[in-house]
């Protein structure tokens, strides 16, 4: 795809919004810009795909913050054909390839299709993220008889179309999966090409062919991989759809779009965008939305539950489960759409809260960057509002280690809270979610088992029986002095200090090489003693997460 200016400006929101609110304009004075979006509801829709919708609703936002009316359509390709059963599916479902996804059975038996299914769960997700779309459905515009006048127009000038297509023919490479149909040059036994695909009035699939169309009297007759065949019939009473490089420019006429982007895998010589870009001026009397390709979004570290299903990958439901909805965007808005970028469900997740956190006290404070504080307001809040946001953003990996060590143990998650926040405690649990819900389910859905907390009930008798007399004095110190340290910032500055206090320095005394050997030795003893292994969760955090009653049985023969 041809790079488009606005992809590489550094502030890429901004600049497409103002493209966007020039270009409506210019097209369509006094019309109301549209930013699209096409999504197959196929099967469970990947948090990889969430580009295609993110890319536009950062665009139609700014160009709302701006005071200007922009419409974010959703278009759900749910006329399409079942092309395969996804992996985890029940293979009988087979049956219904070729069949449109909206006249598929549910595979749960709880929503009215196989389509419905897929848009649930998708639909949840952009409300949670605040991402407001204005939903399409291809079934109802096709059933409905919305594009009857496209489809016979395309149709008489079936011919210019076949043009087309074989000007781009020997140039079509092997398309990517893209979730469209790859059945965009259907001709007959005849050689005739028509843009036009029924969907069998016995059968209900499209192996069908078209055998003839009366461009007078707007008939069509057509045969079936079944053996069945219809008409002549008025093709505004045949079920059926466009071929999808004619679907697509058609749409982009009839909804006006001023902007849509699409993934780089539409980008090659003699892809949907080359040919609809041909087609939506020559048949269809539009113009080609302003667009670029955005770059690939991928996931990293699933959880127990996806590896249980084959081929299961992360769906947005699944990071709106361990990122806040803010965050979520935040992954979205910082980049420009040609940059890749992976969305990991592993320890990252820890490291991606301690940025947000950074950057949102920069923001408060006055010291970031302009493009930062863009992008932080961009995933914050949209033009209908603030998206909603943790009242205390405690660390999410201390939190993640609470949650680990206590098991989810409410009680004792707002003890051990209280004592991190111990200046101004917390009064209840709500001041920390959404963030510790998140942190819950990070716990229990990806954390690596192996890194869990698992407290030992009993004291190491042998262990403690073995201690040497500095060893001893060390927990000496701990146990008598933790009472008056017991806050996050304190008892950091105890743990590190008791191999200080031992050598006859202050607290605070600069940390020697040998000091520094000294205090990991000392760490060690007491994950040892706590946990029974040399390493775990951050020793003040864990302490906290134990209590001093628990502290003291565990290291008592001391
Ligand atoms: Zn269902
Ligand atoms: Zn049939």
């Amino acid at each position: 795809m041809e790079a488009c200016p606005v992809a590489a400006a550094e502030d890429w929101v901004a600049r497409t919004a103002g493209e966007v609110r020039a270009e409506a304009e210019r097209r369509h004075p006094g019309e109301t810009p549209t930013c699209a979006s096409g999504i197959s509801p196929s099967g469970p829709v990947h948090l990889g795909n969430l580009r295609e919708l993110m890319t536009p609703h950062l665009v139609a936002d700014e160009v709302k913050k701006q005071g200007a009316p922009c419409r974010h359509i959703l278009s759900w390709d749910d006329y399409d054909r079942l092309r395969r059963v996804p992996a985890g599916f029940d293979p009988s479902f087979a049956e219904h390839i070729g069949r449109p996804l909206s006249a598929v059975p549910d595979p749960c038996g709880e929503h009215p299709s196989w389509a419905e299914h897929f848009k649930e769960p998708l639909r949840e997700s952009l409300a949670r993220l605040g991402v407001l779309v204005t939903e399409i459905s291809q079934t109802e515009m096709y059933t409905s008889g919305a594009y009857t006048e496209q489809i016979i127009l395309a149709m008489r000038r079936r011919a210019d179309i076949g043009e087309v297509m074989a000007r781009y023919q020997t140039k079509r490479p092997v398309q990517a999966d893209t979730g469209q149909p790859d059945d965009d040059e259907p001709r007959n036994a005849k050689g005739e090409y028509f843009p036009f695909k029924p969907y069998c009035a016995s059968c209900g699939r499209d192996d069908t062919t078209v055998t003839g169309f009366d461009d007078a009297t707007t008939t069509i007759t057509y045969s079936c991989a079944c053996g069945a065949s219809f008409g002549p019939l008025p093709i505004a009473e045949v079920a059926g759809k466009l071929v999808w490089k004619v679907d697509w420019p058609m749409r982009w006429a009839y909804e006006s779009v001023t902007f849509e982007p699409a993934g780089v895998d539409h980008s090659s010589p003699g892809s949907s965008f080359t040919v609809g870009g041909h087609l939506v001026k020559e048949i269809f009397g539009g113009e080609m939305p302003l667009h670029f390709g955005y770059a690939f979004v991928g996931t990293a570290g699933g959880s127990s539950k996806m590896s249980s299903s084959a081929g299961r990958a992360p769906t947005p439901a699944d990071a709106l489960e361990i990122l806040e909805a803010p965050l979520v965007r935040w992954l979205y808005a910082r980049r420009r759409p040609e940059q890749s970028f992976t969305i990991a469900f592993t320890d990252e997740v820890g490291r991606v809260y301690d940025e947000w956190d950074a950057l949102t006290r920069k923001v408060a404070d006055g010291t970031a960057e302009p493009a930062s504080v863009a992008a932080y307001g961009r995933a914050s809040a949209t033009a209908e509002g603030p998206l909603p946001v943790t009242p205390r953003p405690v660390q999410f990996r201390t939190l993640a280690s609470v949650a680990d060590i206590t098991a989810g143990d409410e009680t004792q998650i707002l003890r051990i809270v209280r004592d991190l926040t111990a200046g101004d405690p917390v009064a209840t649990l709500d001041e920390v979610r959404p963030r510790l819900d998140r942190a819950e389910a990070w716990v229990a859905g990806y954390m690596d088992p192996a890194a869990r907390t698992v407290v030992r009930p009993e004291p190491d008798l042998d262990r403690l029986a073995d201690l040497t007399d500095p060893e001893r004095a060390e927990i000496k110190i701990l146990t008598e002095r933790m009472g008056d340290y017991w806050s996050l910032p304190a008892l950091t500055t105890l743990l590190y200090g008791i191999p200080k206090l031992q050598r006859g320095l202050p607290l605070d005394a600069p940390p020697t090489p040998e000091i520094k050997a000294a205090q990991r030795e000392w760490f060690v003893l007491l994950y040892e003693l706590l946990l029974g292994k040399d390493t775990g969760p951050r020793l003040p955090t864990l302490l906290l997460a134990l209590g001093q009653d628990r502290i003291r049985y565990l290291l008592a023969s001391g």
